[in-house]
C-alpha cells in the first residue's frame, strides 16, 4: 500500500518543545542530534496539548475499537511510530480491545495516555459505574485511565444523571481517573455537547467530525452540490469547547472509510484518508483524531497526514469525489433531521451507523455488537409501509431501503 510521506523532518528542538518526550519516548530514534533528523519511517509529527489537561497527544491517534485478542503487534507498531494516545472502551470487541491494549502496553504505561469509556444511562447507579471502570482497569492492567468518557451519549438525560458526577468525583479522588469526557456520534450530538460543555464538568469531548459534516467543505463547491452539510452547529460547539479550555478529540473522520473505492483516484499525492485527516486537522480547535488502526500498513498511511494543519487544495478534489460517490448512502452522524418522522421511533441514525460498520468498514462483528445495543432497532421497518420516513432525509437517503437490509443482516 502506498502512502504519502511528508518530507519535512521534525527537528529535535521542535520535538522536545512539543512536549512529546514527556508523552512517548518510544521508537523515535534521534540518531544524529546535530543533523536534527529522524528515521524516514512514517511517524507522528505533531503532539497537541489536550485542552488544559497537561497531556500532549499525537495528532493522529490509535482508535482501538476493532482491536482483537492477539493483535499486540499493531499497538507496538503504533508506539514505534510515536503514537501515544490509545482510545478504547469497555465493550469494544467484548472487552478484547482493553485486554489486548493492557498486554501490549505492559511496562510502557508511563509513556502513553489511555482513554476508555463506559455507557452511563439515566438510571445507572454510581456503584455500577465504578464496577465498569474497575473492570476496564483490570483488563488494561493499570491503576488509572487518563480520560474516562461517558460513552456514545445521544440523550441529554444521560448527562443529567447526578450519579455520574458523584462517581467521577470519587474515581478522580481515588486516582483511578485523571480526566472525564463525553463522547458522542449519533442522535442529539450537538445538544448533548452543548450541555456537557456548559456544565463545566467535563475536561474532554470526543465527537464525530469529518468534511461531510462541515458546511465549510461545501462552500467551496456550491455549484456542484445541491445539498449542504446538516451539522452546521458542529464547528460551533467544537469552537466553544476549545474556548472553555477543553480537549477536543474527533472520530469518524473518514465519512465511512471506503478507502478502496478511492484508490483508483489517488494519483501519487495524498491518499483519501490523508486528505480527510488534513481537512479535520485544519480546524485548529481539534487537538487530535482517533482512527481505527487495523493494519500496520494503514497506520503508516494515516501517519502521512500527521503534522498537517491545512486542508491542502490539491487533495480537495478527492474529498469532493468521495462526497459525490457516497453522499446519498452516508448518514451524517447525528444530523438527526429525520428524528420524529418514524412513528415506531426507530433510532435511524444509530441503525445507519451500524450499517456503516458492516457495509463500509466490512466489520460484521463490530456492526452486530453495535446493533444489538440499539434499543429501538429497525425491526419495525420490516412490516412498515415506509411512507412516514419517505423523504425525511434531506440528504437523499432512502431510509427504509437502508434500514430493512441492515436489520436482516445484523439481527441474524
Ligand atoms: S438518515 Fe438522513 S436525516 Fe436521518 S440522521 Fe442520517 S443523514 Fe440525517
Ligand atoms: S420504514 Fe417505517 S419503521 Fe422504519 S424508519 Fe421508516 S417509518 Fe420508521
Amino acid at each position: 500500500m502506498k502512502y504519502f510521506h511528508r518530507s519535512r523532518s521534525i527537528g529535535r528542538r521542535e520535538f522536545i518543545k512539543s512536549g512529546a518526550l514527556a508523552g512517548i519516548g518510544i521508537g523515535l530514534v534521534l540518531a544524529d542530534p546535530a543533523s536534527a533528523s529522524v528515521s524516514h519511517a512514517p511517524q507522528v509529527r505533531r503532539y497537541s496539548p489536550l485542552g488544559r489537561t497537561g497531556m500532549h497527544i499525537s495528532d493522529i491517534s490509535f482508535g482501538a475499537d476493532r482491536l482483537s485478542l492477539g493483535e499486540e503487534d499493531l499497538v507496538h507498531h503504533a508506539l514505534d511510530r510515536g503514537i501515544n494516545y490509545f482510545d478504547t472502551a469497555d465493550d469494544y470487541r467484548g472487552g478484547e480491545s482493553e485486554t489486548t491494549l493492557g498486554k501490549a502496553l505492559r511496562g510502557k504505561r508511563n509513556n502513553v495516555f489511555i482513554a476508555s469509556k463506559s455507557s452511563a444511562w439515566p438510571e445507572t447507579k454510581k456503584d455500577a459505574m465504578m464496577q465498569a471502570l474497575e473492570g476496564s482497569l483490570r483488563r488494561l492492567q493499570t491503576d488509572h485511565v487518563d480520560v474516562y468518557f461517558n460513552h456514545a451519549v445521544n440523550d441529554i438525560n444521560r448527562l443529567k444523571n447526578p450519579e455520574w458526577y458523584e462517581f467521577a468525583e470519587t474515581a478522580k479522588k481515588q486516582g483511578k481517573v485523571r480526566f472525564t469526557g463525553m463522547s458522542g456520534h449519533a442522535g442529539n450530538l450537538v445538544q448533548c455537547l452543548d450541555y456537557a460543555i456548559d456544565s463545566g464538568n467535563f475536561n474532554v469531548i470526543l465527537c464525530a467530525y469529518n468534511f461531510g459534516q462541515d458546511p465549510r467543505f461545501y462552500q467551496r463547491y456550491l455549484s456542484d452540490f445541491d445539498w449542504v452539510a446538516r451539522q452546521p452547529d458542529l464547528p460551533r460547539v467544537i469552537d466553544k469547547a476549545k474556548s472553555r479550555g477543553m480537549g477536543v478529540v474527533v472520530m469518524k473522520t473518514l465519512m465511512g472509510a471506503r478507502l478502496n473505492d478511492m484508490r483508483p483516484y489517488e494519483r501519487g499525492g495524498a491518499t483519501f484518508s490523508q486528505a480527510a485527516f488534513g481537512w479535520v486537522l485544519s480546524n485548529h480547535h481539534v487537538d487530535g483524531l482517533i482512527v481505527s488502526m487495523t493494519t500496520t500498513e494503514a497506520i503508516d498511511e494515516y501517519l502521512g497526514a500527521s503534522g498537517s494543519r491545512t486542508a491542502d487544495e490539491e487533495t480537495l478534489p478527492l474529498l469532493r469525489r468521495y462526497a459525490h460517490m457516497h453522499g446519498t448512502s452516508y448518514c451524517k452522524h447525528a444530523c438527526n433531521v429525520c428524528e420524529g418522522a418514524c412513528p415506531a421511533d426507530v433510532a435511524i441514525a444509530d441503525v445507519m451507523r451500524t450499517r456503516m460498520y458492516a457495509v463500509d468498514y466490512g466489520d460484521l462483528r463490530m456492526a452486530r455488537e453495535g446493533y444489538s445495543a440499539i434499543a429501538r432497532n429497525a425491526e419495525a421497518c420490516l412490516t412498515c409501509t415506509a411512507k412516514p420516513c419517505a423523504g425525511a432525509c434531506p440528504h437523499g437517503l432512502r431510509i427504509a431501503d437502508l434500514t430493512v437490509p441492515t436489520h436482516r443482516l445484523l439481527s441474524a
